[in-house]
Formats: structure tokens, sequence, C-alpha cells
């Protein structure tokens, strides 16, 4: 049985097994997944041939890219970049595809997942391009706890992905990006962004995006007509090497939340998702289209990057101001800093929480520490009532792993609290 868990706690599970005498495409191999829509029963290798046609008549029928392109496939590590990515190569032989791994910094989450990704572009030979945040431009994603949006992580992270994106298809010569949207998400953002009265949003959203300046690559969707169920079993047959989505920051959004309203519709109508894409892409959007306005893009002031922002600097480029003038921007100590600062009269400043997820940890160092169940995590009331009383003190955590207390860490930070993670098992950060 395979699981895959998403950021906001969603989870897809997958049992390897014949599911019927034969496949009923090819009438010869044993059928191991079923076609949501059609309720096909296939063998891999037909199933996969389904997902190769529809990226090949996607690509095809959009102008999506042609053989003098440059492709940059953005990968996350996740199930829809890594199929993407695997699809892209599989039926476009002949064209040049570079994947991009953006390491954000995110403690506990972004070199894992970078050794997917690493991984995944040897099996099939795709060259990788990695750019490190903290490397380059010497701040975190999980840096912006420390401002105003503290509780917008994922916003913030989705400006700063932005920004690299277009900033670095130019540097690498891109003509296009191809990002793995599939069928999912576009139809829950579409309705999200309908029942928001967004219909501006609505209309940019679409399998292709051309330039909105000169010089921007053009972003294109090449799997917005697979359901993410089957991308996720595709990666799964295919032996993909993934990282679960355990970003620390994961988010259950709005978007999230409409899938899931989705997905139970689906269970009395298996073609709704389809349906409202063929509603959205030829009736809806284009009545939008006469709602057109024109933007003017100048360059950032500080970066240098396109904005049509009216007071030239670009959203990136405030946000990153922020960072500026935080003075210290620490969430984690390491043991030789808690040992000299247990020896001093600082001391009475700090309490210690430990999250014990293995009994036969002990450490002398543990012997002050008040024991908190990590299943606090799952219950919001209790866990502000925990830590309540101790607004006014430094709460430090320890975990084996770092990982548990790190995410109490965050949590506490977006909620101001002074809090910070003992750093004790360094592979682990
Ligand atoms: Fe960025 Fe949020 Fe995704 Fe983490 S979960 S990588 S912070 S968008
Ligand atoms: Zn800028």
């Amino acid at each position: 049985m395979a699981t895959y868990i998403k950021c906001g706690g969603e989870e897809f599970t997958f049992e390897l097994k014949p599911i019927g005498k034969v496949c009923q495409l090819c009438k010869k191999e044993t059928p191991i997944v079923t076609l949501s829509t059609q309720k096909l029963k296939l063998c891999k290798s037909c199933f996969s041939s389904i997902q190769e046609r529809r990226v090949l008549e996607a690509v095809k029928k959009y102008k999506m890219f042609g053989p003098s392109d440059r492709v940059g496939i953005f990968l996350s590590g996740g199930k829809d970049s890594a199929v993407l990515a695997y699809l892209l190569r599989k039926v476009f032989p002949d064209i040049f595809f570079q994947g991009i791994y953006l390491n954000l910094g995110i403690r506990y989450y972004s070199d894992y997942a970078q050794k997917a990704v690493e991984a995944l572009c040897a099996k099939i030979d795709l060259p990788l391009y990695v750019y490190s945040l903290p490397e380059k431009e010497s701040f975190r994603i999980d840096d912006f706890v420390f401002t105003s949006f503290k509780d917008k992580i994922c916003s913030v992270c989705g400006t700063i992905k932005r920004y690299l994106f277009s900033k670095l298809a130019r540097e690498l010569k891109l003509s296009v990006i191809a990002t793995g949207h599939h069928l999912d998400d576009l139809i829950s953002t579409y309705l999200t962004l309908f029942l928001s009265g967004d219909f501006e949003s609505i209309r940019r959203l679409k399998p292709v995006n051309p330039p909105l300046y000169p010089g921007q690559a053009k972003k294109v969707k090449p799997l917005f007509q697979i359901p993410e169920k089957e991308i996720f079993m595709l990666a799964h047959l295919m032996e993909l090497p993934l990282e679960g989505c355990s970003c620390p920051h994961g988010e259950l959004t709005p978007a999230k939340k409409t899938k899931r309203w989705l997905s139970s519709l689906e269970e009395e109508n298996r073609t709704i998702k389809y349906q409202l894409l063929s509603i959205f892409l030829h009736k809806f959007i284009p009545l939008l289209k006469e709602e057109k306005t024109v933007e003017t893009f100048s360059p950032c002031t500080k970066c240098g990057e396109p904005t049509t922002s009216p007071n030239g600097i670009c959203g990136r480029c405030r946000r990153v101001d922020l960072l500026n003038r935080v003075p210290e921007r620490r969430l984690e100590l390491s043991l030789e800093e808690w040992e000299k600062i247990q020896a001093s009269p600082e001391r009475e400043e700090w309490i210690l929480f430990s999250l014990r997820e293995r009994e036969d940890i002990t450490m002398d160092i543990l012997s002050s520490a008040k024991e908190v169940s990590p299943d606090l995590l799952l219950e919001e009331t209790k866990f502000f009532k925990t830590f309540k009383p101790f607004r006014k003190k430094k709460l430090l955590f320890y975990c084996y792993s770092g990982r548990l207390g790190y995410l109490f860490t965050l949590k506490l930070r977006k909620h101001s609290f002074q809090a910070y993670n003992l750093r004790v098992a360094e592979n682990y950060s």
C-alpha cells in the first residue's frame, strides 16, 4: 500500500494488486488501476499510455511548445512536478527540458525535497539546476515568521517563487515554463475564485499563459486534463522518487477545502470535473475576455524585475525589505548555546519543553524539561491554553529529530511567542 500525504493533511493511498482478469484495453496484461472517469480497468502500460496521450494532445492543441523551445520544469519534490517531468521527457524526447529546484531554506523540508528531486532527475535523465535561497540571498522562507507575514507564509512563499520563476527562466534562457497543475488544481482554483467574485484572476487561469511582457517565458500546464489521483497512481507505478509535502508551513488553503468538496461531488457524478473544466474554458472565460485591462510594467527600482506596482517596488522586494528590519532571525539553538544559557542567570527567562517521541532518549539536559504531548499540534484550543501562561518567557522545544520541536516553534512564532527549537541532531536540519 502506497501512501502520499499532501500539505494540509490530504492523503492518497493506492494498493498495487490485480483488480480483474485482463486489461480492458490491451486484453492481455493484468489490470491494476481504474481510470476514474470511464471506470476502465487497465494494466500499468495502458494506463501510462493514456496519460502520455493526454499530455501529447494538450501540448499540441494549445501549442504549448515546439522544437525550438527550451522548456523549464520547476521541481518541488512532490508528485505533480515529478510526473510532469517524467511524462514530458517520455513523450517529447527531442525537446530540451531543464529541471530546476528552488531550495527555499525551509528547515526539516527543503534539503530532503532536494534529495528526492536529485534522484528523480538521475532516474529520468533530466539536467538539474539548483537555486539555494539561503546561499544566494541569505534568507529563508522561515524567516518571514519574524514579519507581519508570519501567518501568511505560503502567500509570501508564492510571491518569492513567482519572482524566481521569471528571473531564472530568463537567466537560463528558457522560453517556456511548464508547471504541474492538474485537473483538480485548476477546477478547485476556478471555483474558489468564482465564489470570491475574482473573475479577473479566472481569466488568467488557462492551460497556456502567454508572456505578459517581452522576455518573459510562456507558462504552460500540460497536466491540466489529468485528475490528481491518477497523477499519484502514475508516480507510484513508475516508482518516481518523491518527498510527500512535509513542509512545516503547509496550510489548508481555501482551494484545498474546495478540492475536498469537489471530491465528494465526484462520488455522485464522476465526470463533474471535466464538465466544469469545459464550462470554464469554453463558456465562462470567453465571456470575460472583454474585461481585459492592459497592464503597464516597469522595472522594479530595487531588483530590476518588471512590476506593475504603482510605487515602483515589486511585491518580492517589499517583502524582503521587511526582513532587513528584523534584528535577529534566530529560530534554533544548538545544544552548546543552551548549555551556556543553563549555566547563566539568563536561565530564569527560559522554559524548556520536551516532546518525547522515543522513550529511550534520556539526556541530563532534559531533567528540568516540562513534558508536552506532540498531539497538542492537532488541538488548537488546548495548544494555546497550554502555552498562554508562558507568553512572557522564552520557550525552547526539544524532540529527538528536531522536526516536531520546529513545528511547535513555528506555530508559536506565528502567534508572537518567543519560541525556539533545540537543534540536537545536526543531520536532521
Ligand atoms: Fe511554500 Fe507553503 Fe508550499 Fe511550504 S507549503 S513550500 S511555505 S507554499
Ligand atoms: Zn523587486
